[in-house]
């Protein structure tokens, strides 16, 4: 199998890429973002390219290791939809070639306008979202298997966010061509990661049942289904003629001078690779275990940070392995969760007023917005553990009997009966601790 993608990142822009409309196309109302140049009004030209924009796309180009084309044109693309009021839109030609992210070679990094929102449906434009600065990732068709798709996205993602350069209310929209039986087929319309996977999983059992069939592949361009998890056969594939291809007459060349792609450079924040090596270093971790801590940006800051109240060890396991468990498991980044209420969760196990398995409890409860933390921890804070070990030794004197004639068995149904009255605040190994020492004596 062979998967190469494009992928689509919305910029994380004030402004559109040739006017100054705001860029908040979800937030707005319908089509109050707009003016004559975003909605290709006759007679109207485009004002100059958006800095912002740019310096976003050099930072992602060097960012996958690309090679920065001196100088470079937009263009225009054409093609006729709702959507696009120009009947073109303006892509650029690559200001980076050549890069590599992982073992995935990049072919190329260019900047292009969003087009508006059609809702087939309802037969309505917002144009909010026409001429918002995107920039469009080409891969070479690298990608072997569902895990490196995943992989790869999951990994492209995370240097994205460390760039800054995702704009809040956006998402990476992608076409991925997949190769399974030397028959390209382009899926189109799929907007997250776990789209992708999803996607390719559903075209590689469509495949695999048509050549069952006897039935050809068709090179064709499908399009991704995301309420249905299905792909549906659209057009065959345009080819670049259909689109005729010009040189924009009303933008001017851009020059990327020596001293914008220095500066550009000068101001690369800390990346996920140097972050993980760091981490190795500084707090001793393996390599899986720096890799998942960084891989979130935000959990990654949130780890540095909890680290040094509550110790690297304590923070390793509820940071990389139980709060990350609990957010892959609800398809959540650590960006969507109230930080506040997980510290304070961290904090009553880290002080021993709760258990582990509490914390775990209430943990779950504060992700799926169940309650503040608050409130929840003090429904599990159970009366103090002495005085429950008494009275459990008191209401089972069988069973003491039993442990203090040697059956040693006796004993873990006294702490069950413990854990049963502390609904798991305390840890077993505790009460199992306090239980021996009481009974002893
Ligand atoms: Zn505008
Ligand atoms: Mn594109």
């Amino acid at each position: 199998m062979k998967i190469g993608l494009e992928i689509h990142v919305p910029l994380n822009t004030r402004s559109k890429l040739f006017c100054t409309c705001p860029t908040n196309f979800l937030s707005a109302e319908p089509n109050t973002n707009v003016c004559p140049v975003c909605t290709g009004q006759p007679g109207s030209k485009p004002m100059g390219l958006n800095e912002k924009a740019l310096e976003l796309g050099l930072k992602i180009a060097l960012a996958l290791n690309c090679e920065i084309s001196p100088s470079f044109r937009f263009l225009r693309k054409h093609y006729f939809y709702p959507d696009l009021p120009n009947n073109y839109q303006r892509t650029s030609e690559p200001l980076g070639r050549n890069g590599k992210l992982g073992k995935v070679r990049i072919w190329e990094v260019h900047i292009e306008e969003d087009p508006g929102r059609y809702d087939l449906r309802k037969g309505t434009v917002d144009y909010n979202r026409s001429g918002i600065p995107l920039v469009e990732i080409v891969t070479a068709p690298d990608i072997g298997s569902v895990e490196e798709l995943r992989d790869f996205l999951r990994t492209l993602y995370s240097v994205l966010s460390y760039l800054d350069a995702i704009h809040p209310e956006g998402t990476l929209r992608m076409d991925v061509n997949i190769s399974l039986y030397d028959t390209r087929v382009e899926i189109k319309n799929v907007n997250s990661i776990h789209g992708a996977v999803k996607a390719v999983q559903y075209e590689i059992l469509r495949q695999e049942n048509l050549r069952r069939q006897g039935q050809e592949i068709k090179r064709e361009t499908r399009h991704y289904d995301e309420n249905h998890g299905i792909t549906i056969a659209l057009r065959t594939k345009e080819t670049a003629e259909d689109y005729r291809y010009v040189p924009d007459p009303d933008v001017p060349p851009v020059d990327v001078g020596r001293d914008l792609v220095e500066k550009v450079r000068g101001e690369m924040p800390e990346l996920p690779h140097e972050r993980m090596r760091r981490f190795m270093e500084e707090y001793g971790l393996n390599r899986t275990v720096a890799w998942t801590l960084v891989l979130d940006r935000e959990l990654g800051d949130f780890f540095e940070e909890m680290a040094r109240e509550m110790g690297v060890e304590f923070c390793v396991e509820w940071c990389a392995k139980i709060l990350r468990g609990e957010l892959n498991y609800r398809n959540m980044r650590m960006k969507d969760v109230d930080r506040d209420e997980v510290v304070e969760v961290l904090r009553a196990v880290r002080e021993e007023k709760i258990g582990k398995p509490a914390g775990v409890e209430v943990l779950r409860k504060v992700l799926d917005g169940e309650g503040r933390a608050r409130d929840l921890l003090r429904t599990y804070t159970a009366p103090p553990l002495e005085e429950v070990v008494e009275e459990v030794i008191r209401e089972n004197p069988e069973a003491v009997r039993d442990y203090r004639s040697g059956k040693k068995k006796a004993l873990d149904y006294l702490v069950g009966q413990v854990l049963r009255k502390t609904k798991g605040v305390y840890d077993p190994k505790k009460v199992r601790e306090r239980l021996e020492v009481v009974l002893r004596g």
